[in-house]
């Protein structure tokens, strides 16, 4: 048996169609939000690779991360370097964040992932201290589970790594966790988004999988 996890960072447009292929094939999955950065509208935030990336709007956020199999987590407010932020800019973060998303969702919000992938011992200490239950790195490394420090709870590999399969059965022989994780920003195109669908059926076709979200793994 392997156990698979997965998330998605920023709370962005490109969600939708990834939440329907979740949906679709019966995934489950973890999104990571900052609710500091929507608006009553959509708007754009950026660009990636040429391509557009639009933030959704307050009213799309609550609409779309919502039923089984879908966990919201914190990406704190505002997406700083919370290595960086005062200590009182460290403690609203990651307070205001869960808040706010607990509000929206009417759930409770334990989970959390760090902005930038960037934190130190202060800011784990913090993330302890107001109860989360775990915190996700960008480490990218075969995953321990339980890691021996939930507030470095490293993923696997990046959702479209082309060592994304190796790192899949190395899990499975393990009889372990994989955790797979992105921005559904970086799925460019048409055949990027086909891939990664058929990733994702294939994954959910077969027999040794169980999905969990990041906080069921807690
Ligand atoms: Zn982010």
């Amino acid at each position: 048996m392997v156990t698979v996890t997965q998330s998605w960072d920023d709370g962005i447009l490109d969600d939708v169609r990834l939440v329907e292929l979740i949906r679709k094939h019966g995934a489950k999955a973890t999104f990571n939000l900052n609710p500091g950065r929507h608006r009553l509208e959509r708007y754009q935030g950026g660009k990636h690779k040429g391509h557009e990336v639009w933030n959704l709007s307050v009213h799309d956020v609550k609409a779309l991360y919502r039923g089984p199999g879908l966990e919201v987590a914190s990406h704190s407010v505002t997406h700083p370097h919370l290595e960086r932020s005062s200590p009182g800019a460290l403690e609203w973060e990651l307070a205001e964040s869960r808040k706010i998303l607990e509000d929206w969702f009417q759930t409770p919000v334990r989970g959390f992932a760090y902005p930038f992938g960037s934190y130190n011992d202060t800011v784990k200490a913090e993330l302890r201290r107001q109860g989360y239950a775990y915190a996700r790195t960008v480490a990218n490394v075969d995953t321990v589970f339980p890691p021996a420090d939930p507030m470095e709870f490293h993923p696997s590999v990046h959702a479209l790594n082309p060592d994304f399969w190796p790192a899949f059965e190395r899990a499975k022989a393990a009889n372990g966790v994989f955790y797979f994780w992105g921005h559904s920003y970086e799925i460019l195109d048409e055949p990027m988004w086909q891939a990664f669908e058929a990733n994702l059926a294939r994954l959910c076709a077969d027999p040794e999988v169980r999905w969990a979200t990041n906080v069921e793994l807690f």
